[in-house]
């Protein structure tokens, strides 16, 4: 039976193998498994109405035994506080993966951001940081941006920190825009990191040379950031993209269409209307016969039900928790290589981190530096948990997971937690 779609659930699944795999016993496997606090609060929000609506949010702080909490926000109708869980959980083993000294931590909102007005977006941003301003600060908890939140958004949460601080607080958030304290690179960074373990991919699974096709589900901040970075690169060909309700394929290619495409998303909202390409559903895009699948949306898109059906060679995780433990044994056999998401997608939380430096010590650099600094740290992470998979025979998830949890639980024993 397909596992209950429960992120949390999985998540916990894939920690229990990883840990077992080393050795560890029940009890570090219990901490491992459980977040160290879960808040939930209410944002009462004035609509432009008149009325007040009161939000539910949370905040997640999995564990801090390598460092601060750090993670992003997310403002989704289907936030639950199981998702942010995962989440958090996710953001702990990122971190690990790429040696950058975070725990993790998640927070969400259930909202439909679209259905608000900028005023309405402000308020509930503001609302949920002076509600959570006890928990966080850039030495407890720093947020940062997730599906549907952005640079402004972080703006305005920083500037109600502060207001409540009384004086400037930017380590408190990342992602922030490049006028309040924001780094360079940032925007494109979860993009940019996962295309450097891609390229590092091919060339270390020998895949064949010459133009790659690629399918990219999710046109959000990092699908679309990874199509604009692709269509500048002759070495892939991106055939198809889609949003959250259909997509769009043209075998020839889209990169030379993709200022068009995006404006086209920006102005109407959707991918429908686009002339001269055949219009999928989410569903087919994941199934098209292309060389590299990209996932860059929410979870459990690849389940039991359709990973037979996926042609792709790799597929490189770009959205968080994309695919089902089933869905990974099935692509294991069928020998579909699979850079996990806590690997493949944690360039944005890396150039977070560089930001978060910059922030602490008042001095800003160049985006070379960044960039290389960013390069450097994908690439020698995909060596390490690549050593890993070899060394045990393991799938590469399983791999980056062993390497995460490796390192989680040093530091828990360092301190004596377990
Ligand atoms: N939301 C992003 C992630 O899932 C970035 C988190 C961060 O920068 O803290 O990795």
């Amino acid at each position: 039976m397909e596992t209950k779609v429960d992120p949390f659930e999985n998540m916990v699944k894939i920690v229990e193998n990883a840990a077992s795999k080393l050795g560890y016993d029940k009890s570090v496997i219990n901490m491992l498994t459980h977040p160290q606090r879960a808040i939930e609060v209410s944002i009462p929000v004035r609509m432009d109405s008149g009325e007040i609506e009161v939000f539910t949010g949370y905040r997640v702080q999995y564990n801090n035994a390598r460092g601060p909490y750090k993670g992003g926000i997310r403002f989704h109708p289907a936030v639950n506080l199981n998702e942010v869980k995962a989440l958090a959980g996710w953001m702990t083993w990122k971190c690990a993966v790429v040696g950058i000294p975070y725990g993790g931590g998640k927070g969400g909102v259930i909202v439909n951001p679209k259905e608000l007005s900028e005023r309405e977006l402000e308020e509930l941003s503001r609302g949920y940081i002076r509600a959570l301003a006890p928990f966080i600060g850039p030495e407890k908890d720093i947020p940062a941006p997730d599906v549907n939140t952005n640079p402004e958004v972080m703006a305005w949460m920083m500037d109600e920190f502060s207001k409540i601080k009384g004086y400037n607080v930017p380590g408190v958030i990342t992602g922030k825009p490049l006028e309040v304290f924001g780094s360079k690179g940032r925007i494109i960074a979860t993009s940019l990191g996962g295309k450097y373990v891609l390229e590092k991919a091919v060339e270390m699974f020998g895949l064949k040379k010459g133009t790659l096709k690629v399918a990219i589900q999710g046109i959000g901040n990092v699908g679309g950031g990874i199509f604009k970075l692709f269509s500048e690169d002759p070495m892939f060909r991106v055939v198809a993209i889609s949003d959250s309700r259909s997509g769009i394929y043209d075998e020839n290619g889209l990169d030379e269409r993709v200022e068009e495409i995006l404006n086209h998303k920006k102005e109407k909202g959707c991918l429908k209307g686009i002339s001269n390409v055949k219009e999928i559903s989410n569903e087919e895009l994941l199934e098209l016969d292309v060389d590299i699948l990209i996932p860059a949306a929410i979870e459990n898109q690849i389940t039991k039900k359709n990973a037979d059906r996926i042609k792709a060679n790799i597929i490189l995780e770009l959205a968080n928790g994309p695919t089902t433990p089933e869905a990974d044994k099935i692509l294991e056999k069928n020998d579909v290589i699979v850079i996990p998401d806590i690997l493949a997608n944690a360039g944005g939380v890396t150039v977070s981190y560089l930001e978060w430096v910059q922030n602490l010590q008042n001095y800003y650099w160049e985006l070379e530096e960044i960039n290389s600094k960013l390069r450097k740290i994908m690439i020698d992470s995909l060596v390490e948990v690549n050593r890993i998979r070899e060394q045990h025979g393991v799938s590469m998830r399983i791999g980056a997971y062993m390497l995460a949890i490796t390192r989680v639980v040093k530091a828990m024993k360092a301190r004596g937690w377990v």
